[in-house]
């Protein structure tokens, strides 16, 4: 008994006990060898069992049909005997050649037929007995046959040879007499004899042609008669020819004797020999018939009785053969199937993820225990890498954690350096690359979008006093201060950069140069208000370039940068506007330098 074991069962020790030879030592290729072969040899089986089977129906068929084949020879036999008799009586009656030949002729095919039949036992063995009288009787009918044809032959020569010589001889001797006698008595006696010369001659036809014996057995009255008016005619015929005539009748009367006797016995022959030998023949004929029929009878029976045992047999082979191949079947597909399909749910398991471990069959001496130790193998190679793969996702998880934390440190630090890089690092506001970048991204973009964009370029006044006067330091807090105070007043889009110095820029995108001047002035006007502590009141000078038409943003900070010492060289704390570029300037309105304190 088998059981599917693998991740989901397993087989206890009784159940391994009960496990077949076949199953627990031979390996499963030996296995489906040995059945193909039981199953060949099981096919090969069914087929001799069959063959011999029909050998043997056939067998009984022959000896059925030679059965047959006796019983209608038999009837054939009976016919021809029957032929034969009748053919005889037409010879002896008739004379003819024919008759006789048929004789022949159907004695010789019978007696073949029997002699063939006796040589094959076509009969059975207890029907050669009768066969053999059979032929036996066939044999004396055929030559009682051939006495009487003999006889009759003999007859025939001897009436032609003794009997019509002398017949013919007194009827030449009748002219003669004729004319020798005179008396009318005379020639009565001479008319009688003629007439019993051809009585005799009637009756020796009717024997030879007739076989009528009786005409011919009552001449001994004719001869009598003869004789008597021989007698009478003796005075008047000369004795020559008397004794010619005497001698003549004597002798056609010892030849009739022979002739009556040789008739009488072919006739014996034909008429009680060979219809005993017939009769005899018929009567076997019909009890070899009837013992035939018995044993065709018998013979049917035995085939009836045989086809039924075959059939039986047939069908026990047939069921003994399915039985084995069910029982040979149903042991291969639970020492295969089971254990396959077992294992397969292993595998799904192990496939899914299981990590139970995998229960084999035992004894596992075979290709499926093979398979089962290779699952087994895969599922530690398969934990294994599960593990490994567990560990590797924890290190990468800690690596990609740490690489984020460290990418996310690098962009800030990167952004500090690009802040730093883009800062001015007293003053906190943009530096001057940082203002060199975004004047020309701003440039381009109110070229492409036609927007107005202005800068504002500030430079404190005799801020080198400062220094000199109260040190760099102040000089400094003074710069740090002017950027704190101008930031806040710029617009959200406005930016502010130191250019160098004491010198700063402010962008201002979709600023036109009215708004720009009105904001330079609000700056100038809050810090010359503004009080730097130490340093006190300063002023600021402003240039103030609008972006014209095809201006570069190299053009614009110089317009700016010189507007701004414009207005230095117009006295100081004052915003002067630089002029628009030539293409520009005819569509602008004249600006002019405003905003002078
Ligand atoms: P003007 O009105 O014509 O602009 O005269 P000014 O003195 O302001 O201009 P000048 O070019 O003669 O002097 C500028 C001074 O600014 C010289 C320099 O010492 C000072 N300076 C430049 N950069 C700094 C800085 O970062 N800190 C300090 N404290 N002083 C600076
Ligand atoms: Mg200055
Ligand atoms: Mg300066």
């Amino acid at each position: 008994m088998t059981r599917a074991c693998g991740a989901g069962a397993s087989l206890s020790s009784p159940e391994r006990d009960s496990r077949s030879w076949a199953v627990r030592w031979l390996p499963l290729r030996q296995r489906v060898t040995a059945t193909v072969y039981l199953a060949v040899l099981l096919a090969a089986l069914v087929g001799v069992g069959a063959t011999w089977m029909a050998q043997m129906a056939r067998m009984q068929t022959d000896a059925l049909i030679q059965l047959a084949d006796a019983a209608n020879a038999v009837r054939g036999f009976r016919t021809n005997v029957a032929g034969m008799q009748f053919a005889a009586h037409r010879f002896v009656a008739s004379n003819h050649t024919s008759a006789a030949n048929q004789v022949t002729l159907t004695y010789t095919e019978t007696r073949d037929s029997l002699t063939d039949c006796l040589v094959r036992e076509c009969a059975g063995a207890g029907a050669q007995e009768r066969l053999e009288q059979l032929l036996e009787h066939l044999d004396r009918f055929y030559q009682a046959f051939a006495e009487a044809v003999a006889q009759r032959s003999a007859l025939k020569t001897v009436i032609e040879n003794r009997f019509k010589p002398n017949l013919a001889l007194v009827r030449s001797e009748l002219p003669a007499i004729q004319d020798q006698v005179i008396e009318d008595a005379e020639v009565a006696e001479t008319r009688a004899l003629e007439r019993h010369l051809h009585g005799v001659e009637e009756a020796t036809n009717a024997l030879l042609y007739t076989a009528d014996l009786k005409p011919y057995a009552s001449l001994t009255a004719e001869f009598e008669c003869e004789r008597e008016h021989l007698k009478r005619l003796s005075a008047s015929v000369s004795p020559l020819t008397l004794s010619a005539i005497e001698t003549a009748l004597r002798e056609m009367e010892t030849t009739w004797a022979t002739l009556l006797q040789r008739a009488r016995s072919y006739l014996f022959l034909v008429n009680v020999v060979m219809a005993a030998d017939a009769h005899e023949m018929r009567e076997m004929a019909d009890a070899l018939e009837e013992q035939l029929d018995a044993s065709l009878a018998e013979a049917h029976t035995e085939i009836d009785h045989a086809l039924g045992w075959f059939t039986v047999a047939l069908i026990l082979l047939l069921v003994l053969g399915s039985l084995v191949v069910l029982v040979v079947g149903r042991t291969m597909a639970r020492s295969v199937t089971a254990p396959i399909q077992a294992l397969t749910r292993t595998f799904n398991e192990l496939t899914a993820g299981s990590r139970a471990p995998v229960r084999l069959y035992s004894p596992h001496h075979d290709e499926i225990g093979e398979l089962g130790r290779a699952a087994m193998r895969f599922r530690d190679a398969n934990a294994e890498i599960h593990d490994l793969l567990r560990r590797y996702q924890a290190l990468n998880e800690d690596l990609e954690s740490k690489v984020a934390e460290r990418t996310h440190a690098l962009e800030e630090s990167n952004r500090e350096l690009e802040r730093l890089a883009y800062t001015d690092r007293l003053t906190g506001v943009l530096n001057r690359r940082a203002l060199e970048r975004l004047i020309a991204d701003e440039v381009k973009r109110g070229h492409r979008y036609a927007r107005p964009l202005s800068l504002l370029f500030f430079d404190l006044d005799h801020f080198k006093v400062i220094n000199d006067r109260y040190g760099h330091e102040v000089g400094d807090s003074v710069l740090t201060r002017l950027a704190a105070e101008v930031g806040p007043m710029l617009r959200e889009n406005d930016r502010l950069g130191r250019w160098g110095g004491e010198e700063f820029l402010i962008l201002c995108s979709e600023t036109g140069c009215e708004d720009a001047l009105c904001l330079a002035e609000r700056i100038r006007r809050h810090v010359e208000q503004f009080d730097f502590a130490t340093a006190g009141r300063l002023t600021l000078s402003i240039g103030i370039a609008c972006l014209g038409k095809g201006q570069t943003a190299h053009e614009l900070i110089a317009g700016a940068d010189q507007a701004m010492y414009r207005a230095k060289r117009s006295g100081r704390n004052c915003t002067i506007l630089a002029p628009l570029p030539d293409a520009s300037r005819a569509a602008a309105d004249d600006p002019g330098p405003r905003g002078r304190a």
